[in-house]
């Protein structure tokens, strides 16, 4: 049969035709009054998609990018940072504290579980001078509890600033990212907004800048205070990757679309769709005997599902592709061949969760050899679907391209 090649991938996701079509046709210079005109929307505009007052930066690189930013902009060696760690995204802000210099402790938890609250707030002290933590822990499909996390660390005071990695939980995770007290949240373009790779984003608070001006690490593409500058002037530092602008304002509009006109309301309803497309692959996956990898603690993100036992995931990620042109994600490094983890952040409907469930059922049937009811992953997750819409009393995502 006919495949489609379909990323189910927690990054790079399904790309918005609109912004494909609003990448190829742009061409404006960045130091002219149409890339500035662009460019000054776009960064107002990321203000209500993450839901904050404070000043948002868009930088040309991928989400390690502004990851490594906000290590080398907030911290000086031998500073005392605390890193919590569950998984792969967690070890990465681990290795760049300590390639600055960083003296780092961390709370770890377990692959697929979230952290303890009591483990945080013992390793947590008034000289401790960042947090590094992730919303959403792509590698494990685990969601941390940013909230409560958030008031503990604000408990200890203003010397310890929090940044948030939220590149697969912006646009999967309600925030309240002022009001919380997030000093750093950071995004990736090729996440929740359904655009290529290759821009990184961050809210930054006050405190956050402060603190800069002190800062004693080198810094110098990632110096956030002159992307400031230029910002306010409508430009960036340097050559800003412009076509990705260009996507990234129609994903904006789509955004605001599905809000009926109103971005903050159009972020509310992309997460809601989000968390009812993990709701329906959760429910379809058990309904099939698999295992969650993150029970405790499911991301709307992604959905990571433990391979049956005997059964290689490698082999179902291979089927998936193979059969149905689906780009499912494997497990990373020791998580290799135990899991796979299917992603609905972004521009992901109804069609697309029921389909990767209908496919699932054949891969299973295929890999493992065992007999599958049809219908059984699939008829969980509808039911999950029906309920949520009869309860809403509406269609969810009314919105089309
Ligand atoms: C995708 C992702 C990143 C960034 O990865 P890049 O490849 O540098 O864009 C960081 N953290 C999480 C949680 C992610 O999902």
């Amino acid at each position: 049969m006919l495949r489609k090649g379909r990323l189910f991938t927690p990054g790079p996701t399904a790309i918005l035709p609109a912004a494909q079509t609003a990448m190829a046709a742009f061409t404006a210079h960045h130091r002219t009054a149409d890339f500035r005109a662009l460019f000054t929307r776009v960064l107002a505009d990321m203000k209500d998609f993450i839901g904050t007052e404070n000043d948002v930066l868009v930088l040309s690189s991928s989400g390690t990018g502004v990851m490594e930013g906000a290590v080398a902009n907030l911290t000086s060696p031998g500073d005392r940072v605390l890193v919590l760690t569950a998984g792969k995204f967690g070890e990465r802000w681990r290795d760049l504290a300590k390639a600055y210099g960083c003296a780092v402790e961390v709370v770890s938890s377990p692959y697929g579980e979230t952290f303890s609250l009591e483990a945080i707030g013992k390793k947590l002290a008034p000289d401790v001078r960042a947090v590094y933590v992730q919303a959403t822990e792509s590698s494990t499909g685990v969601r941390h509890d940013v909230k409560s996390i958030a008031k503990l660390v604000r408990g200890f005071g203003d010397n310890t600033l929090l940044i948030v990695d939220a590149i697969t939980g912006l646009g999967t995770t309600h925030f309240d990212v002022d009001d919380w007290g997030i000093d750093v949240i950071i995004g990736g373009s090729q996440k929740a907004l359904m655009i290529p790779p290759g821009l990184a984003y961050c809210a930054v608070s006050e405190l956050a800048w402060m603190r800069m001006e002190e800062t004693k690490s080198p810094r110098y593409y990632f110096d956030f205070r002159k992307e400031r500058k230029a910002a306010a002037k409508g430009e960036s530092a340097y050559t800003p990757a412009t076509s990705l602008f260009a996507a990234l304002g129609a994903a904006l509009d789509f955004v605001r679309e599905m809000g009926s006109g109103d971005l903050v309301a159009g972020r509310k309803a992309l997460i809601d769709s989000a968390e009812l497309a993990a709701e329906m692959t959760r429910a379809g996956a058990k309904a099939l005997g698999l295992n969650l990898f993150a029970a405790s603690a499911p991301a709307a993100a992604l959905t990571a599902i433990s391979a049956p036992g005997g059964v290689d995931s490698s082999a179902m990620v291979k089927e998936f592709h193979e059969s149905f042109g689906a780009v499912v994600a494997n497990g990373q490094g020791e998580m290799k061949g135990k899991l796979f983890r299917v992603a609905h952040l972004g521009y992901y409907d109804y069609l697309d969760t029921i389909g990767i469930l209908a496919a699932l059922e054949h891969v299973l049937a295929r890999v493992s050899g065992t007999d599958v009811e049809y219908g059984t992953a699939v008829r969980a997750a509808q039911q999950v679907y029906a309920e949520r819409i009869s309860r809403d009393n509406r269609v969810t995502a009314v919105v089309s391209t």
